[in-house]
This record gives structure tokens, C-alpha cells and sequence, in this order.
């Protein structure tokens, strides 16, 4: 079982199912050679996936190329099915950072071969994130940057309202198809500047002055 971190006393909430959003701000989509999709790619990460994203990044042990992806993760109360586009931000609980962790090789196989790539990106220690603030306390707007550095430089940068479809839209998207529950995470996607994990590596994420994660890969 999983938990996150919530709110000023440090709330412990399991985490259930982990949303993800791919291809989410344009010039992504276009470094992966992919088109700009018309409705929301999601994708699920399990619950166990999600580890505390301040401790050492632990790598698979499959030999696989593992890129780093920095992103806005929402962690979502109960969400009413069919919620409207207007009310679904209502069903925030926290805002938080993560890495959406992806063993890039095995995705790039799976989706030759018209393949599920979920052990790409649904593998144990996949999902590190930040603690969580409250959605009041996290006054976001469309101009708050999410920033990924590596080794001290800036690698991934982009604004929230760069993003294609909207937290707002991506609930909403979310509640047709399936059952939110409290504890549920949204990977709400990654900017352009993805890139593999070496040993030694220091990788920082944070979401304007907002939040933040700092973790590294040991050495071997
Ligand atoms: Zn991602």
C-alpha cells in the first residue's frame, strides 16, 4: 500500500489509481514525432507505482533506457461520473509534482508492435511525487511554470496554460469513463525536453514556487 503526504500536518492518504496524460503541450508531442491529439491519451500507472519522490530514484531492474518526465500531478478527491468541464476543479484535493517515469526502449517496442506499453511506464518506482498542498494553498494560474532540472540545468520548462487540454477538461474527461476516488493521482503530462536517467544524476521538479521534488540516481 501507497501513501502520499497531503496538506500542513502531512496527512497520509493511500494513493489508488494513477491517471496519466500523454502528449499534453504540443512541441511533446512533436519531439515523440507524434501528432497533436484531439481528445485526452490516458493512461494508468497502479497505485504501487508511486514512491516518495525526495528519496533516491530506485531503477528497474530491466536493462531499459529510463527517461524522466517532469509533471503537475493532481491528487483528486471523489469525483461525481459525467462531472461538468465547469465543476470539476471543485474535486481537487492537492497539487503536487511527480516524474512520470518511462523505460522509453520498451515503449518505443510496444508501440511498433501495436502492443499495451504498461510495464514501460506502470513499473515499481515509476511515479515519484512531491508532497501535496491544498488546492487552496496552491494558487496556480496559466502562467505558473513547471520546471524540470538536470544536474543544476533546465531541461524541461513550459506554463500551465500551455497544456492542450486543461486539469479542468482532464477531470471532467475522466469522470465519463471511470470512477475517481479519493487518492487518485492525474499526471497532467510533460513538456517538451524528456531524456534518459544516468547514475549520479540529480533531478529536481517544481511547479513555480509552489512545490517541489529533489531526488537523484545513485551510482552503481
Ligand atoms: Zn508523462
Amino acid at each position: 500500500v501507497t501513501y502520499i503526504t497531503f496538506g500542513p500536518a502531512g496527512e497520509r492518504i493511500q494513493v489508488n489509481t494513477v491517471y496519466c496524460i500523454g502528449k499534453n503541450y504540443a512541441e511533446h508531442a512533436q519531439e515523440m514525432n507524434s501528432s497533436v491529439p484531439n481528445e485526452p491519451v490516458v493512461f494508468i500507472k497502479p497505485g504501487t507505482a508511486v514512491v516518495d519522490g525526495n528519496v533516491p530514484i530506485v531503477l528497474p531492474e530491466m536493462n531499459s533506457a529510463i527517461h524522466y518526465e517532469g509533471e503537475l500531478v493532481i491528487l483528486l478527491d471523489a469525483v461525481p461520473k459525467n462531472t461538468l468541464e465547469t465543476e470539476s476543479e471543485s474535486f481537487i484535493l492537492g497539487v503536487g509534482v511527480g516524474l512520470d517515469l518511462t523505460a522509453r526502449d520498451l515503449q518505443k517496442r510496444a508501440k511498433e508492435g501495436g502492443l499495451p506499453w504498461t510495464v514501460s511506464k506502470g513499473f515499481d518506482g515509476s511515479a515519484p511525487v512531491s508532497h501535496f498542498i491544498t488546492a487552496e494553498d496552491a494558487d496556480i494560474s496559466a502562467s505558473t511554470e513547471i520546471i524540470l532540472e538536470l544536474n543544476g540545468t533546465v531541461r524541461q520548462r513550459a506554463t500551465i496554460g500551455e497544456m492542450i487540454f486543461p486539469i479542468s477538461k482532464l477531470i471532467a474527461y475522466l469522470s465519463r469513463y471511470f470512477t475517481l476516488r479519493r487518492g487518485d493521482l492525474l499526471f497532467t503530462g510533460t513538456p517538451k525536453g524528456v531524456g534518459p536517467l544516468h547514475a549520479g544524476d540529480a533531478v529536481s521538479v517544481k511547479l513555480g514556487d509552489l512545490i517541489s521534488l529533489s531526488t537523484r540516481v545513485p551510482n552503481v
